[in-house]
């Protein structure tokens, strides 16, 4: 392709709504633009790089046995009725409705259409397990758009359905795509870790996150220094064992600790350690007060406490609710002398710990030699804080590590909630009704793209790796008002077009220093170019990645080439 002839603006300025470095060289090296909040048009440089990574994710999805289709983004409320999202999904859905006034959606992602199309289709488990995958924009109006395509409003997805005849038929299918996944994004050159993620409301069991290390993630994981456990740090079960503190316990004792507001505030001034003070956090679980107490030095986990419960809703009571119950505001709450509407449960850690200080729930006072059991009751002991950098890696191998982690992938067992609310259901091999069973399995194509962008740049550009670069050489002819250099690289445009090297030649009238800057900022891998020496037949070659160069003969210019992508 030529240059002079291609849509490829580039910018020498960062654009100043671009935080993240992906977002700012794909904008500055002309792969993509901005068209509203979140809405992104690809050039044709950006739509070939994404057309690279759909094709590793079609050949891989492929490969798994799934089959590709392409279901309308366009989706009709009754359908999301059916499955009771319709209500629940939120504003995240982007709804519109049509001249007769029916109301309809854009595809946020297609698990009531899939279902309703198997649904009408496959009545015999002779048709099952079948895996479906579509790859196709989809419309989310997130809160928060940035980053680029990081998190768009609509983006590219594949999004992929299993259906099942049995719980162990699921198990195989989400282990296949896991797999796959694992394929995909070791192809795409990232550095990734599947995680551990949180079901959250959607009824399902097992899932996993495949996230891209990187620190402009915006999810922490917890991961083993030695294993290949990783979690979301929410869902990392805490497995230290905490040893009693043996101290005898002392009389105990309110103490005046006026202004003193924070948990290391207190600590100073009452001259002990953050670990020898008790947190404690009011929470509305459902209907129920609870009060958390953790260890001073600890976070409560919500997650884990919603779990602990198997609550619907887990939030912070309100302060007016808290002064209600206990008399006073946040910032003195203890665990001593709580109403009985008010439930405690603390964690593990505090089971063990002699003589801490609490709040006195009074503003301004606090206990200290208090003594879980003695001074106060706990309805149950339980794991509810955030595990720690440090702290033992559950799988028991190693220490645990944190990383800020990209989510690019998401596999998920959905289990029978879509086929139960729309009717999927089957006849087994003694003719019994059955209801399917389902997965479902995404990954963020565009957020992918970003994900590489983010791993493989340096201060002048993009470093593509080889399989994924929009061309495979970026051929330069540096002055071509001098007709041996254009001749030259003509030619090389034409023999390399014809051994089937995807090149683009910058033929344009600019000066070299313009012309060599943008070959860095585009990051295609091999450059090749045409100047001083054309005359005797000789061109520089230069990996970008490395910055090697090389000079070659042209005669031998296609098998060097050829070699250097082998
Ligand atoms: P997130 O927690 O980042 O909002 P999600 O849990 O909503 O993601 P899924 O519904 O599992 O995401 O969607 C499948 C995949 O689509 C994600 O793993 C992610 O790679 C991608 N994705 C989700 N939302 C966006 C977005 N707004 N922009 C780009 N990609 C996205
Ligand atoms: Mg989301």
């Amino acid at each position: 392709m030529k240059q002079s002839q291609m849509l490829v603006p580039t910018l020498k300025e960062i654009p100043a709504d671009a935080e993240i470095k992906s977002h700012q060289l794909l904008v500055r090296a002309g792969y993509i633009r901005q068209i509203a909040s979140g809405i992104y048009s690809y050039l044709p440089l950006g739509r070939r790089v994404l057309k690279k990574v759909e094709d590793i994710v079609r050949e891989e999805m492929d490969k798994a046995g799934a089959h590709e289709m392409l279901m309308s983004a366009l989706q009709p409320a009754e359908l999301w009725e059916e499955s009771g999202r319709w209500h629940t999904y939120g504003s995240e859905l982007m709804r519109l409705h049509d001249r007769h006034d029916r109301e309809f959606a854009l595809g946020a992602t297609h698990e009531e259409v899939t279902t309703s199309l198997v649904r009408d289709a496959v009545k015999s488990y002779k048709r099952l397990p079948l895996m479906v995958y579509q790859i196709q924009n989809k419309f989310r109006d997130e809160k928060r758009p940035r980053f680029g395509l990081l998190r768009g409003r609509e983006f590219l997805m594949k999004d992929a359905y299993s259906f099942n005849e049995s719980a162990e038929s699921l198990d195989q299918s989400y282990e296949t795509m896991f797999k796959a996944y694992s394929n995909v994004f070791t192809r795409c050159g990232l550095d990734f870790r599947a995680v551990i993620a949180d079901s959250g409301q959607m009824g399902g069991k097992d899932t996993h996150e495949f996230m891209v290390l990187s620190e402009v993630g915006e999810d922490v994981i917890a991961y083993s220094d030695t294993s290949d456990y990783a979690a979301n740090i929410e869902m990392a079960p805490v497995a230290a064992e905490y040893q009693a503190s043996g101290e005898t316990p002392k009389e105990l004792e309110k103490v005046e600790t006026p202004d003193q507001k924070t948990m290391q505030e207190v600590a100073d001034f009452l001259g002990h350690e953050l670990s020898k003070g008790l947190k404690s956090i009011m929470f509305k679980v459902d209907e129920q007060y609870v009060m958390v107490v953790t260890r001073g030095d600890h976070e409560v986990n919500d997650v884990k406490l919603k779990n602990l419960y198997d609550a619907r809703m887990v939030e912070m009571a309100s302060e007016e609710d808290t002064r209600r119950l206990l008399g006073t505001g946040f910032g003195s709450l203890g665990p001593v002398n709580v109403p009985e509407e008010v439930e405690v449960v603390a964690d593990y850690a505090v089971e063990k710990v002699a003589n801490v200080s609490c709040g006195a729930n009074e503003s301004g006072y606090h206990f200290t030699n208090v003594n879980p059991g003695r001074d106060f009751k706990v309805k149950d002991y339980a794991d509810l804080r955030f595990i720690e950098e440090g702290d033992p890696s559950p799988d028991g191998q190693g220490k645990i590590k944190f990383a800020r982690g990209i989510e690019v992938g998401h596999v998920f067992k959905l289990g029978e909630f879509y086929a139960e609310k729309m009717g999927a259901s089957f006849l087994d091999d003694q003719g019994k009704a059955k209801t399917m069973t389902m997965g479902s399995y995404g990954i963020g194509v565009s957020r992918t793209l970003a994900a590489i962008v983010e791993q493989y740049n340096d201060d002048r550009g993009i470093t593509w790796p080889k399989n994924l670069a929009p061309y495979q050489v970026h051929l330069l002819s540096l002055n071509p008002k001098k007709e041996e250099q254009k001749e030259l690289a003509d030619d090389l445009y034409e023999q390399l077009q014809a051994a089937g090297i995807e090149v683009l030649y910058d033929d344009r009238k600019e000066r070299a220093g313009v012309k060599f800057a943008d070959s860095d900022l585009f990051g295609i891998p091999l450059r090749i170019t045409v100047g001083k020496r054309a005359g005797e037949n000789i061109v520089e070659v230069k990996a970008r990645q490395t910055g090697e160069q090389d000079e070659v003969e042209s005669a031998s210019i296609i098998e060097y080439v050829k070699n250097w992508y082998k």
